[in-house]
């Protein structure tokens, strides 16, 4: 395990696969020049929580996982470094600037109000303030996600990346659905078939729908930045976005783990088996075509192994890379 201040990432153990998890949203160290006019409580309900932890085995099926150690109420790394509210800030800013909708809401790289439309700051941030928080925070993050994306498209020719988040059970006043709607168990977003192949969505889709929960696609939330800048499906590089409901797992209003942690990690954890052997499949055809696999260091057991079956069925077996 690497850590920075920034992130923390969980390098594979075991039998590398092409497959690349980030949890942008769920880190909790809030950096003391924060400054933030709202009190902890408030500040804390913009966080994706535990959904480091449910994906916390990841490494176990190869893959590897990067997760944000900052809050995204700070600042947010699914967003361009570009989304810049510039009405925050004490003085002109000196970059490029180009809002988008989400700055807008008031949700944009920098947050100008939490879900609830109350104000994060009663001061105006300086510019260097910001300038801090895109170097020291947001730039690293993207930055790592987009290394180990690289590491693993290079090796495979091939990699696949779940961006994770998790939602609040009823939307809140800056959805863009509006307030008050009830959300789905699971939301895929693949910016409308932009991000990842259809076969990568239908993967996930198919298997959390195998396991009883109701999972809408690009309904309402289609992904954001980390999926959009990281993807180029032509390019073998596909990301997909999941967010999960914060009711199957957490309270919350206490911010407190529920009974449905455990099974909810434990479906998580099948469900990233699923993808784990799928984009290993994927990557040993991409590198039957010339590499000799062996200069690399590990083994790639999968060439050997029937990959004829389909592995997302329901009863337990070994790890196939185990050999
Ligand atoms: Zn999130």
């Amino acid at each position: 395990m690497k850590t920075h201040p920034a992130f923390t990432h969980h390098a594979p153990g075991g039998v590398v696969v092409p497959l690349v998890l980030d949890s942008p949203h769920s880190g909790t160290e809030y950096p003391p020049d924060f400054g933030a006019a709202q009190p902890m409580q408030a500040l804390r309900q913009a966080e994706d929580s535990f959904v480091d932890e449910l994906y916390g085995d990841a490494p176990k099926h190869g893959a590897t996982l990067i997760a944000a150690r900052f809050p995204r109420s700070y600042i947010d790394p699914n967003r361009s470094f570009l989304d810049i509210d510039t009405s925050l800030l004490d003085a002109p800013w000196p970059g490029p600037a180009q809002a988008s909708r989400k700055t807008q809401l008031g949700i944009g790289l920098i947050w100008r109000v939490m879900d609830s439309g109350e104000p994060i700051y009663s001061r105006k941030l300086s510019v260097d303030e910001v300038k801090r928080r895109i170097t020291g925070y947001h730039q690293p993050y993207q930055k790592a996600v987009q290394q180990a994306l690289d590491a693993a498209h290079q090796h495979f020719g091939v990699v696949y990346h779940v961006n994770c988040h998790s939602m609040p059970a009823v939307s809140s006043r800056v959805s863009e659905e509006g307030p008050g709607k009830p959300r789905a168990d699971f939301v895929l977003g693949d910016r409308d078939g932009t991000t990842c192949s259809p076969d990568f969505t239908g993967l996930v889709a198919g298997t959390l729908k195998g396991m009883g929960y109701d999972v809408k696609v690009n309904d309402p939330y289609k992904g954001v930045e980390l999926v959009r800048a990281f993807s180029d499906p032509a390019a073998n590089r596909h990301s997909l976005q999941i967010e999960v409901n914060r009711r199957l797992y957490m309270d919350e209003r206490t911010r407190e783990k529920s009974a449905g942690f455990d099974e909810l990690r434990d479906r998580l954890d099948r469900l990233v088996r699923v993808i784990a052997h799928y984009a290993a499949n994927q990557g040993s055809h991409a590198c039957a075509g010339g590499h000799d696999h062996a200069h690399h260091g590990h083994d790639h057991g999968h060439h050997h192994h029937d990959h004829g079956h389909d592995h997302a069925h329901g009863h337990d077996h070994d790890h196939p890379h185990k050999h």
